[in-house]
């Protein structure tokens, strides 16, 4: 058997490239049935395959069943649906109208496949967020390569199986690996990178791509508030607070990172999630390690690093109202909430991305408005508030990715809005329509349908030197 070295995987990824480079030439002329052949295929091999997915998931950090086929598979198959469903209309030449100096031209956008892509995925919804961006390429008509994040092997391996199984490595091909096979790719002249993971490593890989001047979807995260409003239905935003918070124990890029909440309701709320949690991963009282539907932390570091977090706030005087306990053996991390916060504490300036949930007060809107906007823009913002004007006036007056009212994380599963954040939580949109341009080339194409135009006299000589254009 040949060992693998960096060498042979250096040479393994210049010859996909070149083989991709040439398929993507071909795939601009290719009718468009064929990219929605490679989309059924992979929506077969999904279905067919649906209980090895869920054990390979499971068997990386024990995500539950129910939030692998909700959060995993089902996200990535409603994708594919939708992308065969609309495929048509989004190729289609878009027409636009004609000005009157343009008179005797018509013009029209072009959808044309950016060429080959780069998609490199993290390791939180490592199916999910692997495929989604593929689905997207596949539509848009470009070639892919898939690097999965090296945190959560069995997922990976899987994927190399499905992607081995369902197509030709001209199309579609994978490498696992660690951060140099991630820079040997970024290496390629790529015509499209999608990456998904943090603010610091988007940082690395704009870096990259702009060595060739490949475009960027950057799929990142950062610190999501939840606000509480004053009138808010408090049993009904606890329970979603708390599910948007704990599932996938945390570990979601929109999970709310953390909460504020009006001061006149704060100690209502807090009952009310400490109730939320009970019920939802310890309805017996055993204790919430002993749920099944609790995930873990990916792995030890990860651990370490909430516990530092934990220490630090705990240091600086935060209150644990609830949680704490961590069994280090299982990368077990207990629903945490913290209050009595203040700002030089990492929990309120890094993201948490993991089971611990800050809740901080405010006075009125303008104090949580201000707050929000002295911090980098997040990736989501929700508002749970029975008055629609203070609903508006908190959209209007931050900036994030996405907003959601009286719902959390939601918005990822409504296909016909663009997903992504804006400036430190994200560049560029995916999802349906809009992950379909991440991969296209707006081409503008102007015909000359007479041969003469209204712009003639603009050519030399200048007979219009001097007098009024
Ligand atoms: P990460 O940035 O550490 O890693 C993501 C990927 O980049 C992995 O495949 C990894 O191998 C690769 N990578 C890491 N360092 C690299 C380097 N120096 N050069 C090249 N490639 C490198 O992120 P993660 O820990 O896997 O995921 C957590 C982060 O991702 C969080 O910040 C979270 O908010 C974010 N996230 C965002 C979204 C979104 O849709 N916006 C979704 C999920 C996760």
């Amino acid at each position: 058997m040949e060992t693998i070295t960096l060498e042979n995987i250096q040479s393994e990824i210049d010859h996909t490239f070149l083989l991709q480079k040439k398929q993507s030439i071909q795939n601009r002329t290719q009718p468009v049935q064929e990219r929605k052949v490679l989309l059924e295929k992979l929506l077969a091999w999904i279905k067919n395959n649906h209980s090895d997915i869920q054990k390979a998931i499971h068997a990386d950090f024990k995500k539950p069943y129910p939030e692998i086929d909700v959060s995993e598979i089902f996200v990535v198959t409603s994708e594919i649906k939708h992308a065969i469903k609309h495929i048509d209309s989004w190729v289609k030449p878009q027409k636009v109208s004609t000005p009157m100096p343009m008179l005797g031209t018509k013009s029209y956008i072009h959808h044309e496949p950016k060429g080959t892509s780069l998609i490199i995925a993290p390791w939180n919804y490592p199916f999910n967020l692997a495929l989604g961006p593929l689905v997207s390429a596949i539509a848009a008509g470009c070639t892919a390569i898939i690097k999965p994040s090296e945190l959560t092997p069995h997922n990976s391996a899987l994927l190399r199986r499905l992607v081995e199984e369902t197509f030709d490595k001209s199309q579609v091909a994978l490498f696992e690996g660690e951060i140099e096979v991630a820079q040997m790719l970024l290496a390629k002249p790529f015509d499209h990178i999608f990456f998904t993971g943090s603010p610091a490593v988007g940082k690395i890989i704009m870096k990259a791509a702009a060595e060739n001047l490949s475009s960027v979807t950057l799929e990142l995260g950062g610190k999501s508030p939840a606000i509480i409003d004053a009138n808010a239905d408090l049993k009904d935003a606890a329970g979603k607070v708390i599910w948007g918070k704990f599932v996938n124990c945390g570990q979601t890029c929109i999970a709310p990172d953390y909460i504020m909440v009006h001061h006149t309701i704060k100690d209502e709320f807090l009952k009310e999630l400490k109730s939320q949690i009970e019920k939802m991963y310890d309805s017996s009282r055993k204790g919430v390690e002993k749920s099944k539907d609790y995930a873990r932390i990916v792995n030890g570091k990860h651990l370490k690093r909430l516990k530092n977090l934990l220490a630090d706030a705990e240091l600086k005087g935060a209150n644990k109202f609830y949680g704490g306990y961590v069994n280090e053996e299982e990368n077990f991390f207990e629903p945490t909430i913290l209050t009595d916060l203040s700002e030089e504490m990492e929990v309120m300036q890094e993201e948490i991305f993991g089971p611990i949930l800050p809740l901080i007060t405010f006075g009125d809107l303008e104090e949580a408005i201000h707050y929000i906007n002295l911090k980098p823009k997040p990736l989501a913002l929700y508002v749970f508030s029975k008055d629609n004007d203070n609903i508006k006036r908190i959209f209007k007056e931050t900036s994030s990715g996405g907003a959601v009212a009286n719902d959390c994380v939601l918005h990822f599963l409504q296909n016909e809005l663009p997903f992504g954040g804006v400036n430190n939580s994200g560049i560029g949109k995916a999802h349906g329509h809009y992950g379909f341009l991440a991969f296209s080339n707006e081409k503008a194409v102007l015909h000359q349908r007479i041969g003469l135009t209204a712009t003639k006299p603009l050519y030399p000589p200048y007979g219009f030197a001097g007098k009024k254009i």
